[in-house]
């Protein structure tokens, strides 16, 4: 075998110039990658893929990431927020259709004060007990996540976007810090969230160099769960004029992750199934284990545009739920109707 592949996959690290050798590779060591990917993936999982059933509570956001679509300065973004009700009705519809994990992303939206989001957790916890919540709502004080870890919520998705501190100031404000964001990080795991990181791949001024960083920042946080989906152009932000992110630099990506992190829950997202029909197949032949099918509204999720062109936009969500699973029967791997929590085994 490749012997970079062989050292990524007995020493769980690889140095700078190996990351760049790998973002290199021909195509046929980038198969050879894959596959080594695969195998540690089946070694720890089977062929089983978890479900997370996404619910976009709000477009509103307070924060003005460039490359978001919903930033505050977008003033074409049609802006929307779910009633709790929806929300409610939204889990027990993804219930019905075998989900055992719901997550609430949204903007920073103030609306959704601690009261509100406990209230909406404990709803959901009453009506699915046997379910994990994972909220994806930004950056919050370590007493808000603590409330709302006491509510019930299992899971954090907060990605660090890179772990470059100049890289960060190009893709975010001033009044925005990469410090903030990877102590609420670090304050999530400490509470006892399920606590997930990541990045966009081929995000303006990204780096290699940068990517390295976020790997070294992983091997220090230790997340249960990572987040990687290219970079895709929006056309209403700041970045409008730069190219999305790669397919092939994102599944080498979610190679090399698997590699070092064996365990860990790693998503094939619909980022990637946007900028390529087969990417979220790619993704799971690349080592990623879990999918993210959309159980918002359909009447609300155009306006939740973080990008251009997203996919999935008209079907409901047993459609939805349906056309993956067969997608991922083609490929050789099974949906696992469970809540897929980090290091438990299923069967
Ligand atoms: N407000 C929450 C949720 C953000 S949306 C938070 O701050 O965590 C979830 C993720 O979508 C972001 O973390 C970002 O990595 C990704 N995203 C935003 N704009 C994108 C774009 N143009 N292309 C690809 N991914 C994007």
């Amino acid at each position: 075998m490749n012997k970079i592949i062989e050292r990524i996959y007995k020493d769980r690290d690889l140095t700078l110039d190996e990351l760049k050798a790998v973002f290199a590779f021909s195509e046929e060591e980038r198969e050879k990658l894959f596959a080594k990917a695969r195998q540690v993936g089946t070694e720890n999982f089977g062929k089983n893929i978890y479900l997370r059933g996404l619910i976009e509570i709000s477009s509103f956001c307070k924060n003005d990431c460039f490359y978001c679509g919903i930033r505050k300065s977008n003033s074409k973004a049609e802006r929307y927020r779910l009633e709790e009700d929806v929300i409610l009705e939204c889990c027990k519809t993804g219930r019905k259709l075998g989900f055992m994990t719901f997550v609430l992303q949204g903007g920073e939206d103030e609306y959704y004060t601690d009261d509100v989001i406990e209230r909406i957790i404990m709803n959901i916890k009453k009506e699915c007990p046997d379910c994990a919540v994972t909220l994806s709502l930004g950056e919050r004080s370590k007493e808000s996540y603590q409330r709302l870890f006491e509510a019930g919520a299992d899971r954090y998705l907060l990605r660090h976007e890179t772990a470059d501190n100049n890289h960060y100031r190009r893709l975010h404000p001033p009044f925005m810090s990469l410090e903030n964001r990877k102590q609420c990080l670090y304050n999530l795991k400490e509470i006892g969230y399920q606590t997930g990181c990541g990045i966009m791949v081929g995000s303006p001024f990204q780096t290699v160099e940068c990517i390295y960083e976020d790997i070294k920042f992983m091997k220090n946080l230790q997340p249960h769960m990572i987040g990687i989906g290219p970079f895709i152009t929006h056309k209403d932000t700041p970045f409008k004029d730069f190219k999305s992110g790669s397919v092939d630099d994102t599944l080498v990506l979610l190679s090399v992750l698997r590699l070092i992190f064996p365990k860990v829950l790693l998503p094939a997202t619909t980022a990637l199934g946007t900028m390529d029909p087969m990417g979220r197949e790619k993704g799971i032949l690349a080592g990623a284990n879990v999918l993210m099918p959309n159980l918002s509204p359909v009447r609300v999720r155009k306006k939740y545009s973080l990008y251009d062109n997203k996919i999935c936009m008209g079907e409901e969500a047993a459609e939805c739920s349906a056309c993956l699973r067969g997608r991922i029967e083609r490929i050789g791997y099974k949906v696992t109707d469970c809540r897929g929590d980090y290091g438990v085994v299923y069967e």
